[in-house]
C-alpha cells in the first residue's frame, strides 16, 4: 500500500510567536490520536529550528519550502539544501507554481535544486500543474508531462523513487475552485502512467502523489477517495489547526 500523505504549506504566513503557536496547536490536537496518514508541515525557514525541536517525539515529518539550486557561498538571501537538513527537516517542496511564476523558476533550475536536495538526503516534493488556459487548450497532460521530463532529466529511477510529487492546476489554487474529484484523478493517472513509462511499474506504483489546490475539510474524503490521489498538499486550510484537522481526518473515512 502506498504512503497517505497530508503536507501543510504556511506559504508566507505566521511570524515566529504565531508559527510556534501553530506548531503547538497542531502537536497537542493529534497527542494521542491514531491518525491514518504521515502528516508534513513546511513553514518559513525562520520557523524550522524552533518547529524542529517541538516536532521531536511527534511522528510530524518537516519540510522546507524552498532550496538553493547552489551548494554554498556568495548567495546573498538563499539557504542551502545543508543548511536545511541540518535543521532536522526532512523534506523540501520544490517547483511550486509560485515559485516558477514569480521567480522565474524554470525546468533547469528546479532539475538542480532536485539534485540539490537529494544530495543532501532531503525528501523532495516536487510540484506540477497547468495553468487556466492551457487546460482550456487540452494542452495540461503535455504541460505536466514536459514538466516531470524537464526536471526529472537523468535523475535514475532509483531517486526518483525517494520523491513525492503533487499536482497543483495553477487555477485551483487559493482560488476556492477544487479541481473535481474526476479531474484530479484523471491527471493523477496520467503521472503514474508517465511514471511508469520512464521508471518502471514500481516505482509508479510506489510513488504518492497529492493533490494541491483549495483542498479543505469539505472536499478532502472525495479526492483523497480517488484511487491515484494519495494525499493533499494544503496551503491555506493548513493555517489554522481547525481547519487542517479535518483534513488530516479525512483519511479516517478513505477505505481502499
Ligand atoms: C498550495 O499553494 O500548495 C496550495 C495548495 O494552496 P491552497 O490550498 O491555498 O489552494
Amino acid at each position: 500500500m502506498r504512503e497517505k500523505i497530508v503536507a501543510a504549506n504556511w506559504k508566507m504566513n505566521k511570524d515566529l510567536t504565531e508559527g510556534l503557536q501553530l506548531v503547538s496547536d497542531l502537536v497537542e490536537s493529534l497527542k494521542g490520536k491514531k491518525i491514518a496518514c504521515e502528516v508534513i508541515m513546511a513553514p518559513p525557514f525562520i520557523h524550522l529550528s524552533g518547529a524542529a525541536e517541538r516536532l521531536k517525539e511527534t511522528d510530524i515529518v518537516l519540510a522546507a519550502q524552498n532550496i538553493a539550486k547552489e551548494e554554498n557561498g556568495a548567495f546573498t538571501g538563499e539557504v542551502s539544501a545543508q543548511m536545511i537538513a541540518s535543521t532536522g527537516a526532512k523534506c523540501v517542496i520544490i517547483g511550486h507554481s509560485e515559485r516558477r511564476a514569480y521567480y522565474g523558476e524554470n525546468g533547469a533550475v528546479l532539475h538542480e535544486k532536485l539534485l540539490r536536495a537529494i544530495s543532501e538526503g532531503l525528501r523532495p516534493i516536487f510540484c506540477v500543474g497547468e495553468q487556466l488556459n492551457e487546460r482550456e487548450a487540452g494542452k495540461h497532460f503535455d504541460v505536466v508531462s514536459n514538466q516531470l521530463t524537464e526536471a526529472f532529466n537523468a535523475i535514475g529511477a532509483d531517486k526518483i523513487a525517494q520523491m513525492i510529487i503533487a499536482y497543483e492546476p495553477v487555477w485551483a489554487i487559493g482560488t476556492g475552485k477544487t479541481a473535481s474529484p474526476e479531474i484530479a484523478e484523471e491527471m493523477h493517472a496520467h503521472i503514474r502512467s508517465f511514471l511508469k513509462e520512464r521508471y518502471g511499474e514500481s516505482v509508479a506504483q510506489k510513488m504518492p502523489i497529492l493533490y494541491g489546490g483549495s483542498c479543505n475539510g469539505s472536499n478532502a474524503v472525495s479526492l483523497f477517495s480517488q484511487p491515484n490521489i494519495d494525499g493533499g498538499l494544503i496551503g491555506g486550510a493548513s493555517l489554522a489547526v481547525e481547519k487542517f484537522m479535518p483534513i488530516i481526518e479525512a483519511w479516517d473515512q478513505v477505505h481502499k
